[in-house]
């Protein structure tokens, strides 16, 4: 059965399925979805003469003699032996692999797949893996490498995946109905799986990858048009219609709304006049004045006779939209109670917070996820809004909305979308863009620079900081990892206080940070006694510091267009000339022409549809997590055609049959209620 847990296929019991479980393996059927990272072909067999160095090649060898054995120390050890085939020999290096003596028969054939160096002019392979021709299960396939712990060994989990399929091959039937199989040119599920894990060919990998995509991405898609069609037709929802206080914030603006501003406003108003809850996306670019409408939308409930709350991803930005919406309620004097709570709010305060909340002396609440927690009860909300949804996931959002009957619920994201996907990603929502910057934005500078010129860089930043200035460096990790050698946003910091910048000040800013910790950094960033703040993504989203005009980010190759995009966006906001340098570390074409498209164009959705041009779509399905993302469904999607293939599919079932009745639809049906139990839906 591919529902039972883990622990009862043969091979695992309840010791190794904790292990599995930290894999977020609980199932049978989470095995056959855990996919390799990527894959050794050892299909195969290289004449030693042929081999070239520093790749992973798979030989076939006699052992020449008795290897040597060598204690260096108490925690080392070497063992060392030549093998040969009939075209060369080569020096095999064991490093504390104590018995591998006793396996080295001079008469048996052994297979060694590894890394060849060369040493003085002599071939080496250092640990390679040796299988006993006569045993060998890997030698002659592509075999998979799969994502691990540091407790499961890549050995041991492809002899229980195997082990999982003698088991449990013909329990696997096809979630995707034949018909569609037959027309998409598509496997059978169980072979698409196999082939996943083994794969025969390129060819039958790229069928087996396809198919999973199209099943992964059906089930998402007919679960998030049937929400839609559920919320659009049957709930009665709240009405709300009186605008007279936002109106009174817009006459007080210090600026003119933009005709996209007032565009989307009035669609908002529009949904909330209804009898029929709203659910609308605002998407708009970094800076296009998300936050005001989405005041504008809180007050209209407020001025309605209800509550509003907005939830945002973090602390920082949490409470900067708190103060935002402070100050536009002062400047207006309009009298609405406004407060914000989060992780770090004190008890008293807390308790304070919930029992105003619940007898409505609290109009509007800001703050972070402590808004879903259960105990977070509204007297009657009318609205809520989650500020850069891509964080969120659809059930965080259901949960907010949960707050409340019916209640109307507003979206914002920074993450453009391109067009032909967002209905696909957004099929729930009806979607909103604000795709007019306000007037007298200046141009930010784009660089992209080379490893090589990274010192150079530090000097522009030390002469921007010189001149009053801030500046922020991102680095894409926190601690320095073995295997990759990425600038981690901890050893930047270490290196610049000590060189290049050793008489500035400089502050540091990551996820593992508490969040007063975080906050503490952020003030004073405000309030600039820290003149380069060295960060990780935390700072991505909606931080707002004018006096901040430089954005370097290191391994840019690294990031997504998009978020390159949002990062640059905390740039250019206040009266100076701004800069963002890319450093580029990878030499691929890709590579470079990512970072090309981020110098030439400074409109989010252009951004968006070159990276979808260069990396293909499944990075944006990444960016809004439907609980799917375990399956790796940003690299299942490589094809466009797969996503407006299952758009069209999606449309003519739910057309034809909404309901999924039929032998065909039924476990496609019960797929689908799975993966959005949270959010309902009901096949009835
Ligand atoms: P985002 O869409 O990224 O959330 P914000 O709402 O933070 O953008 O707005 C960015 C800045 O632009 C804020 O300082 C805000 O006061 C300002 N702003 C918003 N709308 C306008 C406008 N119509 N004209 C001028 N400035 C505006
Ligand atoms: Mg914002």
């Amino acid at each position: 059965m591919l529902n039972s847990d883990i622990k009862f296929l043969k091979g695992v019991g309840p010791k190794r399925a904790v292990k599995l479980n930290k894999l977020e393996i609980y199932k049978i059927e989470d095995l056959f979805y855990h996919f390799p990272l990527k894959y050794e072909d050892r299909r195969s067999v290289k004449n030693i003469s042929d081999v070239v160095p520093n790749t992973n090649v798979l030989i076939k060898v006699r052992m020449n003699g008795m290897p040597t054995f060598r204690r260096i120390n108490k925690k080392m050890n070497i063992t060392k032996i030549i093998a040969s085939d009939t075209t060369g020999t080569i020096t095999l290096t064991f490093f504390n692999q104590r018995f591998i003596k006793d396996k080295l028969n001079e008469k048996d054939y052994f297979f060694l797949f590894g890394k060849c160096k060369m040493n003085m002019s002599s071939l080496e392979m250092v640990n390679p893996e040796v299988e006993l021709v006569s045993e060998s299960i890997k030698a002659g396939r592509i075999m998979p490498v799969y994502p691990l712990t540091s407790s499961l060994s890549n050995n041991e989990l492809t002899k229980l995946v195997i082990q999982c399929f003698k088991e449990n091959y013909n329990a696997v039937k096809n979630i995707l109905p034949d018909y569609i199989i037959k027309k998409y040119g598509l496997f059978d599920r169980r072979d698409a799986l196999r082939y996943l894990h083994f794969p025969p060919n390129g060819h039958k990998y790229k069928i087996a990858k396809k198919t999973i995509a199209f099943e992964k991405l059906l089930v998402l898609e007919i679960g998030l048009l049937s929400i839609r069609a559920g919320l659009n037709v049957s709930k009665e929802g709240i009405i709300q219609t009186d605008t007279s206080l936002s109106k009174r914030v817009i006459s007080s603006l210090p600026y003119n709304l933009t005709g996209a501003q007032l565009r989307v406003f009035e669609e908002i108003e529009n949904d909330m006049k209804q009898n029929k809850p709203m659910n609308r996306l605002v998407q708009g670019d970094v800076g296009s004045g998300k936050t005001i409408v989405a005041i504008l939308a809180m007050l209209i409930s407020v001025a309605s006779g209800y509550q509003a709350s907005m939830m945002a991803p973090t602390e920082i930005l949490a409470f900067q939209h708190y103060q935002t919406i402070t100050e536009y309620l002062n400047n207006s004097g309009i009298d609405v109670k406004i407060e914000f709570l989060s992780g770090s709010t004190t008890k008293k305060k807390k308790a304070e917070i919930l029992k105003k909340i619940k007898s409505h002396e609290i109009d509007i609440l800001v703050g972070t996820h402590a808004l879903i927690e259960k105990d977070v009860e509204f007297s009657n909300i009318g609205l809520t809004i989650t500020d850069e949804q891509h964080r969120f996931g659809v059930r965080q959002r259901a949960m907010l909305s949960n707050k409340g009957k019916n209640i109307d619920v507003l979206v914002m994201t920074a993450t453009p979308i391109p067009r032909t996907l967002a209905l696909m990603i957004y099929g729930d929502l009806d979607i909103s863009i604000i795709d007019e910057m306000p007037p007298n934005r200046q141009k930010i500078i784009t660089k992209v620079i080379d490893k090589k010129q990274k010192g150079e860089a530090f000097d522009f930043i030390k002469k921007q900081i010189l001149e009053g200035r801030q500046a922020y460096i991102v680095a894409p990790l926190i601690e320095e990892s073995e295997s990759m050698e990425l600038d981690s946003a901890y050893n930047i910091y270490e290196t610049l206080k000590q060189e290049y910048f050793s008489d500035l000040n400089l502050g540091l800013l990551h996820g593992k940070m508490s969040s007063r910790e975080k906050d503490e950094i952020m003030d004073k960033f405000y309030n600039a006694e820290i003149d380069v703040l060295v960060s990780t993504t935390v700072i991505e989203v909606g931080v707002n510091v004018p006096n901040s005009v430089v954005m370097m980010i290191l391994n840019a190759e690294r990031f997504g267009l998009a978020q390159l995009h949002q990062l640059r966006g905390r740039v250019g906001r206040g009266e100076y000339q701004s800069y963002c340098i890319l450093v580029n570390e990878s030499k691929s074409k890709i590579s470079k022409n990512r970072m090309q498209v981020m110098t030439k164009s400074d409109n989010g959705f252009m951004i968006a549809e070159e990276d979808l041009k260069i990396r293909g779509p499944g990075d944006f399905f990444g960016s809004r997590q439907h609980g799917v993302e375990k399956y790796d469904i940003q690299n299942l999607i490589q094809d466009i055609e797969v996503v407006k293939n299952v758009q069209i599919i999606t449309k003519e079932i739910l057309n034809e049959n909404p309901y999924l009745y039929g032998d065909d639809f039924v476990l496609l049906r019960q797929n689908v209620s799975q993966l959005f139990d949270k959010e309902k839906i009901v096949f009835n």
